[in-house]
């Protein structure tokens, strides 16, 4: 085999990034073990429960529930798919902002629930009217999103909370990117904030755990049994998560991540990556880009096409959100100096 896996020194779209090492040592331990059968596998299942009580700690909720799930993707679905139980309706609709990741479209797809994509702000973040003129007696879930995919944006959560609740539906915050740097703002967007009652937050993501490591969070454990179903041929009796066989690679991954950075190197790498990414809007601002001012640290800014495909030729991953602006992620990996050269790249682009 004659593959190599993809260096991260000119990755600036992804939302993925160098596991951290102790996460990468115990993601090899224990790639064999099935955190789907804890009773089979006891060790793993101990690992599990200790990263729902960090991710607990980090998203404030008191008695932790949850799991670690292959990604924000299957958390997202298990959010509407909870909400859907518990909805007293044959036609079932999600309210979400049309910033939501894409996740919730599949979501929707598989569960058969509509979904009401609500027009965002002129800043980008869910209008609470608007999601409050699309609720009705049918609304089992209604959505905030805490970090947007495409400009790191943070939503009201506390008055789509109130929303939610006076709808009498349930309500979901996807905070799968933006959960490890929350901690560190002044913005509420957890549990202790509004009635949240499931939470998304990824290990995989500014975590630094190796994929797979999402996580998926519930107010209270019934959500979990609600989402169970019997598992006959297994030692373990019920199963909450998605998928089957889980990786135990994922699951250590994550609890060692969390061990390793919870809470002061997450903590040092938000202040670094919104130092990062104030440094990039600012250089991009004086070279006459229009650059959606960041708020988490992601910088979306308008870039011609000739200066996006010389960067791509250079070799820069970058990525452009749907309504056309380049985005970069400042992600663990992303350094000062490998903005500095991006920005020569796009200096050598103008000028050629
Ligand atoms: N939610 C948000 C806010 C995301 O940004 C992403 C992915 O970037 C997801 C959910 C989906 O996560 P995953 O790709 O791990 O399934």
């Amino acid at each position: 085999m004659d593959a190599s896996p993809q260096e991260f020194d000119r990755v600036l779209s992804s939302m993925c990034t160098r596991p951290h090492p102790e996460a990468r040592a115990a993601a090899e331990r224990f790639l064999a073990d099935n955190p789907g059968d804890p009773a089979t596998y006891p060790a793993i299942a101990d690992l599990e429960d200790r990263a729902v009580d960090t991710l607990a700690e980090v998203t404030g909720l008191d008695d932790p529930a949850g799991y670690v799930a292959s990604g924000g993707t299957e958390a997202n679905i298990q959010a509407v798919r909870a909400a859907r139980e518990v909805a007293e309706s044959d036609t079932p609709n999600v309210v979400a902002p049309e910033s939501a990741h894409f996740s919730f479209n599949k979501a929707a797809d598989l569960l058969g629930v509509e979904l009401r994509l609500v027009p965002v702000d002129d800043d980008y973040r869910a209008d609470v009217d608007a999601v409050g003129a699309a609720v009705d007696d049918d609304t089992a879930l209604v959505v905030g999103v805490a970090g947007t995919t495409e400009f790191g944006r943070v939503d009201p959560i506390p008055e789509l909370g109130l929303v939610a609740d006076e709808a009498d539906a349930c309500f979901h915050v996807d905070a799968a990117w933006g959960g490890f740097h929350l901690p560190f703002t002044d913005h509420d967007w957890h549990f202790g904030h509004a009635p949240v009652d499931t939470l998304t937050i990824d290990p995989h993501k500014v975590g630094r755990a190796p994929i797979p490591a999402g996580g998926f969070l519930a107010r209270d454990a019934d959500t979990l049994d609600r989402l169970a179903v019997e598992t006959p041929y297994l030692e373990s009796t019920a199963q909450a998560t998605l998928t089957g066989t889980r990786s135990g690679a994922g699951v250590a991954g994550a609890a060692a991540a969390l061990d390793a950075q919870w809470s002061a190197e997450y903590e040092a790498n938000h202040e670094r990556a919104s130092g990062n990414a104030a440094y990039l809007a600012d250089e991009l601002t004086d070279r006459g880009y229009d650059v959606v001012d960041p708020e988490l640290p992601l910088v979306a800014f308008s870039l011609p096409e000739a200066e996006f495909e010389a960067a791509r030729d250079a070799g820069w991953r970058l990525s452009r959100t749907g309504s056309g602006e380049a985005r970069i992620v400042c992600m663990p990996h992303v350094t000062r100096e490998m903005l500095r050269t991006f920005l020569e790249t796009l200096d050598a682009a103008r000028v050629g």
